[in-house]
């Protein structure tokens, strides 16, 4: 059985959509990449910047509440002051991190970089992901092999294509990564 590996390329962060005082509506923030550290007597808060793409107005995003700088790795708190660009795109990218705080958050956009095949080839596929996300694996699987919704029903309620461990391929989400089993058939048989 041949193996393929599909990697999501992320093109940005998810922007989110909170209500914008300056503004008057709800609009869409993007993250400013900067961190924000106050700190108060012997405790720190922590925070990622987002700007309103309308007026700049800032929202801040809390990483850290009153927590006491020794319980935070140096390491970590070094890359807060720096504005360390693989930290801040590690909590940008965190859906979940971002939902905690209250706002709406739209998937972001991404690519699937890997090659096509035919539904009927004796395939195992990984799906990987460097971040969380969570799209359903039918429509990401439908929009790379062009397979009508029927189609990849069909697929799925057949045993044709089958995920370790097993899931609801209906319906489940890709979030960390997935391998899937497509153990080929002729292509009559769908
Ligand atoms: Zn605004």
């Amino acid at each position: 059985m041949e193996k393929k590996i599909w990697e999501i390329q992320f093109l940005s962060p998810p922007s989110v959509f909170k209500y914008c005082k300056k503004c008057g509506k709800k609009t869409a923030f993007t993250c400013s990449g900067q961190f924000r550290i106050n700190a108060q007597r012997r405790y720190l808060d922590i925070w990622l910047i987002y700007k309103c793409i309308h007026c700049s107005a800032t929202w801040n995003a809390e990483v850290f509440s009153r927590v006491s700088p020794q319980s935070i790795p140096a390491e970590l708190l070094d890359g807060f002051y720096q504005n360390d660009e693989a930290l801040a795109e590690r909590y940008a990218m965190d859906i979940a991190f971002l939902r905690g705080n209250g706002v709406e958050v739209e998937p972001p956009q991404y690519s699937v970089i890997g090659d096509s095949f035919s539904p009927n080839e004796a395939v195992e596929l990984e799906i990987k992901t460097a971040y969380s996300l969570p799209v359903r694996v039918s429509s990401l699987i439908r929009a790379k092999l062009h397979l009508s919704q029927k189609e990849y029903l069909q697929l799925v309620t057949s045993g044709i294509i089958q995920s370790i461990p097993t899931q609801d391929l209906r319906k489940c989400r890709l979030n960390d990564g997935i391998t899937l089993i497509f153990k080929g058939c002729p292509p009559y048989l769908w």
